[in-house]
């Protein structure tokens, strides 16, 4: 008899904005995106990261009303040199208060069946309930004053993750861009006001993601940060060279420093020709999961699906996919205790670590 797999929770999607795009209900079936109610429960999807990303207006104009490929829009960030100016505080924080009220109205909606998470002991309760856990993250803190009032306010409103920055630039920080294959050491560090976030982050106990960030704001983070270090959607450098995976050197500062990566399960991120096949099979994305876990033991992988955000494994699909990828892992020897560590044991403990509670 097969045993019943292990609750997931999941380190990061852009289902916010696929249900902008597309208009669809987040409590009825879709056959568009990656993650809805019904496909997380026939999944045993528990909840995840739910990130608030801030189109960059250019690309904000061109997505309207359109449900097309969502990285249709991220050509602008393959190179440095065709990046927009960074967005203005007003700008970034108009747009963040209108996904942050969708998400946290889909809370509203759900008659009990959906959760904000605001401490581990919640997230725990939610996945050994059925409650659907969701978490509020920011990939780019552009709506976060230098001061820190904003993160005040939009902590109060349940915000708990925040990476600095998308593949960009900004007033903290540099992401590295979309070029294939290249190193993850594309240019300067974290500017003074970005340190200055990442002590704020730690004061206030809210997780710092380093996924899409540079190499050199890597290693600032980990000087500066007290938190153990997380990537919450990011895979090996070693078996597919985009800057956006992390260097077998990165992986060991997160084993020392008790974080977590997330695998993402993007097609560009996990073969080794960064070609965006749907071809790609279920067993790549334990090839990566296996080199992770060779180098940084089993209890700092997680996963970090990208649903709603990135291209899957036809073999996939979406969030009703999952068990194929549980079932690929128990192929390959991950069973009991370990097995729910990756699904979502590693996750609540490294969050447990960060909140303080
Ligand atoms: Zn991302």
């Amino acid at each position: 008899m097969q045993a019943s797999n292990p609750p997931i929770f999941d380190g990061h999607n852009d289902t916010v904005l696929s249900l902008v795009k597309t208009g669809r209900s987040f409590f009825e079936r879709s056959t568009e995106g990656h993650i809805d109610l019904p496909r997380s429960r026939e999944g045993n999807l528990g909840g995840g990261f739910f990130a608030v990303y801030i189109y960059d207006p250019v690309n904000l104009a061109r997505e309207k009303g359109r449900s097309a490929d969502p990285e249709a829009s991220m050509s602008i960030y393959a190179d440095e040199s065709t990046w927009p100016e960074p967005m203005s505080l007003d700008y970034a924080q108009s747009q963040s208060l209108s996904l942050l009220g969708r998400l946290l109205r889909v809370e509203e909606a759900s008659s009990g069946a959906v959760k904000v998470v605001r401490t581990a002991a919640a997230l725990q309760r939610c996945l050994d309930t059925g409650v659907f856990a969701m978490l509020l993250h920011f990939e780019g803190a552009e709506p976060l004053d230098p001061e820190g009032h904003a993160l005040e306010t939009f902590y109060a409103a349940g915000l708990r993750s925040v990476g600095l920055t998308h593949s960009r630039r900004n007033r903290f920080a540099r992401g590295v861009p979309f070029k294939f294959p290249h190193s993850p050491d594309t240019g300067e560090g974290l500017t003074d006001e970005g340190k200055e976030l990442v002590r704020q982050l730690n004061r206030r106990r809210v997780m710092i993601d380093l996924s899409h960030l540079n190499e050199r704001g890597f290693w600032d983070v980990e000087r500066i940060s007290d938190a153990p270090l997380v990537a919450t959607h990011s895979n090996a450098h070693q078996l597919s060279p985009s800057p956006r995976n992390l260097t077998d050197k990165q992986l060991d500062a997160i084993r020392e420093r008790r974080g977590i990566a997330g695998l993402n399960f993007h097609v560009g991120f996990l073969r080794q020709d960064g070609g965006k096949d749907t071809n790609t099979p279920i067993a790549r994305m334990v090839d990566h999961i296996e080199h992770m876990v060779e180098r940084m033991g089993i209890d700092h992988v997680g996963l970090g699906s990208d649903f709603d955000g990135a291209t899957m494994p036809a073999e996939l699909r979406d969030a009703a996919g999952l068990p194929a990828l549980m079932q690929a892992l128990r192929g390959r020897g991950y069973a009991g205790e370990d097995l729910a560590k990756l699904a979502h044991g590693n996750w609540v403990r490294v969050l447990r670590e960060t909140w303080g509670e």
